[in-house]
């Protein structure tokens, strides 16, 4: 199998070290590549890379209009490829095909999205309060981007990163997870074919603690932009601290899906199971807190164990496959783990909790959809995130029962719920202190609107015009006449 490589200043390079890592298929344990595994020396050479081609531009002072056409080409190359693209996703994370192809897709549309975005900023003109004088606010790229995203949503997180920063003008150094770079390093090869100059885009490969770590310290980044946990995100603000780093984290949540009585039941318990069920419940949204109110809760939970007793575990690749595998053997071992704990809370299990019987699914790292009721707002199972197909359901009587419990916890994601009453849409739409509020619907989002955490969820937005203000720095400039 050939030896996949990072890209550095416009060069397919191999790890100074030369160690290598295989790249496993979740569903069944394969090889599905080998790659150069980097170390803080690749990481280096990278941010030297992005450094020198930011100071000596042209890409940092081309027009904004020169920007969008580029970015154009590569959201035309990512639709050549997405079919490629999509199936790499899928062998290397395990999710269904389908949900790849719906991936790859929001993926040409990011780029489309801030090609169009990269010559609207036209900066501001004050009202200077200093007679004969000109006072001109201006927007400039923020300089060298680490941009370090996870593996659930590999090349997804990473568009919403390198778009945005190479449409305001900035050179990029790209670290996806260790386990998941395939995607990452196959649009590389299309920001390549693209003409993109060399040292914009950068791509090095390896762990987190080297690679990631030397891209959160080096005074020679400007900006770090990390989507992963909630304690990897502590360690790079405290590394980037060291030299006032700019920094933008997307972290972790645990998203209250609250169901009041009045709800469209058919629609709310399809979008619940949407809500969770998308990559195994491998997603910072998944809507796992589920809060019923007490006269919709029996109901709710006998169609829920009904519908998730019927979910179609298998491969990603095969049609039909409704969930995939989890990532990997250490995170089953991590949702297995709190499958136990709650159990030992005292929560009541309804289905699932175990790996599935099918010898057919033995080599997969698979997790059964699982239920659990009788859940109090304290327990770990409701305040930490398991990131796996996992619901916990509490009961509630009251609206503002539901909305302090919802709001109880130190993450602030998004949150969604369902009503048909206007007024308590108002009301509950304001006390949410969530970065998105769905009411009537879960796990919506789109290039056009903003996508962040309040509290420990993350700091900064991506997505739409924020995203982009986030690459850049502003600049006041006054003349006096
Ligand atoms: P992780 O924190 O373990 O790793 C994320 C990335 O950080 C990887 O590339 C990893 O190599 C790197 N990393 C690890 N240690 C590092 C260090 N010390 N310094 C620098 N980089 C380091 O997260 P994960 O397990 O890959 O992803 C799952 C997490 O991501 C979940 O908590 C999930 O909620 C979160 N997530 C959030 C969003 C969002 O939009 N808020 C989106 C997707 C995933």
């Amino acid at each position: 199998m050939t030896e996949k490589m990072m890209h550095i200043d416009g060069l397919w390079t191999r790890a100074q070290s030369t160690t290598t890592r295989d790249i496993i298929n979740p569903f069944d344990q394969g090889v599905i590549a080998t790659v150069s595994e980097g170390g803080r020396a690749d990481a280096r050479d990278a941010i030297d890379a992005a450094r020198r081609a930011f100071d000596r531009g042209p890409w940092s002072r081309t027009t904004g209009p020169e920007r969008g056409r580029k970015l154009l080409l590569l959201a035309d190359l990512i639709e050549r490829d997405t079919e490629e693209l999509a199936r790499l996703e899928t062998l290397n994370t395990g999710k269904t095909l389908e949900e790849s192809r719906w991936d790859m897709a929001d993926i040409a549309g990011i780029f489309r999205y801030y090609s169009g975005l990269a010559d609207k900023d036209g900066g501001e003109v004050i009202a200077s309060p200093v007679p004969d004088s000109t006072s001109i606010v201006v927007r400039e790229p923020v300089g060298v981007c680490g941009q370090i995203s996870p593996w659930n949503y590999p090349l997804l997180q990473a568009a919403w990163k390198l778009a945005p920063a190479l449409a305001a003008g900035c050179t990029v150094v790209m670290k996806p997870s260790e386990i998941t770079p395939l995607t990452s390093i196959k649009v590389t090869e299309l920001c390549a074919e693209a003409g993109f100059p060399e040292g914009v885009v950068n791509l090095v490969l390896g762990p987190g603690a080297t690679v990631g770590a030397e891209l959160a310290e080096n005074p020679d980044v400007d900006l770090i932009s990390f989507t992963g946990g909630i304690e990897t995100g502590k360690t790079i603000m405290r590394a980037a601290a060291a030299n006032v780093k700019k920094v933008a984290l997307e972290l972790g949540g645990k998203n209250p899906n609250i169901i009041f009585d009045d709800a469209d039941f058919d629609t709310a318990l399809d979008y619940i199971l949407n809500g969770v069920f998308f990559h195994a419940g491998q997603i910072c949204s998944a809507g796992a807190r589920v809060m019923l109110q007490e006269g919709i809760h029996d109901r709710m939970v006998e169609a829920l164990a009904d519908r998730m007793a019927k979910i179609r575990l298998g491969d990603g690749m095969t049609d039909g496959t409704q969930m995939g595998p989890l990532i990997s053997a250490a995170h089953r071992d991590k949702v297995e783990s709190y499958i136990g704990i709650a159990r030992e809370e005292g929560a009541r299990l309804r289905l699932g909790g175990k790996r599935p019987a099918d010898p057919a699914l033995a080599n997969g790292f698979f997790v059964e959809p699982t239920l659990f009721t009788e859940c109090a707002n304290d327990m770990r199972i409701v305040q930490e995130e398991v990131f796996g197909p996992v619901i916990t359901v509490e009961r509630f009587s009251t609206e503002d029962e539901a909305l302090a419990r919802a709001n109880n916890t130190i993450y602030g994601l998004s949150a969604g719920f369902w009503t048909r009453d206007p007024d308590r849409m108002r009301r509950m739409s304001a006390g949410l202190r969530f970065g998105t509020v769905w009411v009537n619907d879960f796990n919506v989002y789109f290039t056009q609107a903003p996508w962040g955490g309040y509290k420990q969820s993350g700091l900064g937005r991506e997505l739409g015009r924020m995203g982009l203000e986030e690459y850049t720095e502003v600049k006041h400039i006054f003349q006096n006449h």
